[in-house]
């Protein structure tokens, strides 16, 4: 495990801590490239794109805005409300509002969350 302190970007300035998980860590298992644990970013690709850096930094903005119990209970109770409608997990997944809202913007590096 490789750590990278990262320090604080942009206007919002989010601390957080950037972890390259190899190995036992099961990401990659799962289809996941990257996650956020709050103050952590852990990520399974061998190179961190600038497009995927953005959108976990939208995560982070997203974590600061609404706090990071109520981002994890709505990320989760988001998915599980998907998943009842009949959703596949990739389809629950890509309809949570903080995933559109980082995927939608992930390619404009100027991009905050308001
Ligand atoms: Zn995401």
């Amino acid at each position: 495990m490789e750590e990278i302190p990262f320090g604080e970007r942009g206007s919002e300035r989010v601390p957080f801590f950037i972890m390259k998980i190899k190995g036992i860590f099961p990401l990659k298992w799962l289809g996941i490239n990257a996650i956020v644990l709050y103050p952590f970013v852990l990520y399974a690709d061998r190179k961190l794109t600038p497009h995927l850096l953005k959108h976990e930094e939208i995560h982070l903005q997203q974590i600061k805005r609404y706090g990071v119990r109520r981002f994890y209970t709505r990320y989760l109770l988001e998915y599980l409300e998907n998943r009842k409608r009949g959703m596949s997990h990739d389809q629950a997944y890509r309809e949570i509002s903080f995933e559109k809202e980082a995927y939608a913007h992930q390619s404009d590096k100027k991009y905050q969350v308001s």
